[in-house]
């Protein structure tokens, strides 16, 4: 079976584009590896998106999912590992080594956290090491954890952590922090935190979980440890593209060059959308509304 599209993304860009191309009436199938993205994440209410004083990420992308599944538009709960174009023709393999056609492919895949790259970090993940303060934050009750990462995510997650846990550190890489003030107001008001600048982590230690990690000054060149039981990684993220090498061209940010009028890529009837792309803000409302730009695009270039 050809389908006509094919959406590689369960988050904002790729929800809003399965909206808008089911009511297209596109024969669409949607892949993702889990719904939400970055949104599930958010370890602070989300107070921009209109319609939503204050609503939790968790909240909202049920409610985007929900709104989804009212259309009539097929489902796979996997992982895309590749892309192909093979005449006119996208395939698309998944990691359960299914394998899939469509006539247009758009890539909502959005951004993973980035990784530290420091030596225990691979080891202790699930043991200590978490990229996701509100998937794993409860199970660090009563225990000192650090945060890495001194912007605002860094920040907010600190702010999540601190209900459970007994201590935080927040280790920020330059001078300064970059999370803004109000953010800074509400982690001195949880009374639990300390952040520590010009801090470099140089190594996660532990026997079969987390028990320290050192860090050096960038000042004084001094290392130090601290007794951590747990370490949240908030430096960023990457985007999520690995799939869809040679297909498109990419900026100096590996983010996915796109046409800003039609969301297409260099290959015709690739489209991308969201967090993924060279878009220059990232937020849930412009991811939304790209996936709807491209969608429609889809629909315009598979009448012709
Ligand atoms: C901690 C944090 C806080 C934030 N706070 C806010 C905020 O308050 N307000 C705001 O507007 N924005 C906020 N943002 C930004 C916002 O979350 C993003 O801009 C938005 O989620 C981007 O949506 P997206 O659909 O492009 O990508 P994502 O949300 O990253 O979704 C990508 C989807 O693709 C799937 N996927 C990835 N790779 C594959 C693959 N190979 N195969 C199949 N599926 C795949 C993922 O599972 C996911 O479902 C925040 C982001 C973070 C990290």
């Amino acid at each position: 079976m050809v389908y006509d599209l094919i959406i590689v993304g369960g988050g904002p860009a790729g929800i809003t584009a399965g909206i808008y191309a089911a009511r297209q009436k596109l024969n669409t199938l949607l892949i993702t590896k889990s719904f939400g993205g970055q949104v599930a994440r958010k370890a602070v209410a989300i107070e921009n998106y209109p319609g939503f004083e204050e609503i939790s990420g968790m909240e909202l992308i049920q409610k985007f999912e929900k709104h989804l599944r009212k259309y009539k538009i097929e489902i796979e709960r996997d992982s895309i590992t590749k892309i192909k174009k093979i005449g006119k023709n996208f395939f698309v393999w998944t990691k359960s080594k299914n394998q899939f056609q469509a006539r247009a492919v758009i890539i909502a895949s959005g951004a993973d956290p980035r990784p530290l790259e420091v030596p225990g970090e691979k080891k202790f993940i699930g043991r200590g090491v978490s990229y996701c303060s509100i998937c794993d934050g409860p199970l660090f009750s009563n225990k000192i954890v650090a945060v890495i990462g001194g912007g605002n995510a860094g920040f907010e997650t600190a702010i999540f952590l601190s209900k459970f846990v007994k201590k935080i550190y927040i280790l920020e890489y330059a001078l300064k922090v970059g999370a803004d003030e109000t953010n800074q107001e509400r982690v001195k008001k949880t009374r639990k935190t300390e952040v520590i600048t010009s801090a470099a982590l140089k190594q996660i230690k532990g026997k079969e979980f987390v028990d320290s990690i050192v860090y050096q000054n960038r000042k004084s060149k001094k290392l130090n440890t601290l007794r951590v039981e747990g370490v949240f990684v908030e430096i960023g993220s990457q985007p999520a593209t690995s799939f869809v090498k040679g297909l498109v061209d990419f900026n100096e940010k590996d983010e996915i060059k796109i046409n800003p009028e039609n969301n297409q890529t260099k290959t015709s009837g690739l489209f991308a959308a969201g967090d993924v792309t060279d878009v220059k803000d990232k937020q849930i409302i412009i991811a939304a509304g790209e996936g709807a730009k491209a969608a429609l695009s889809t629909s315009n270039y598979l009448q012709k």
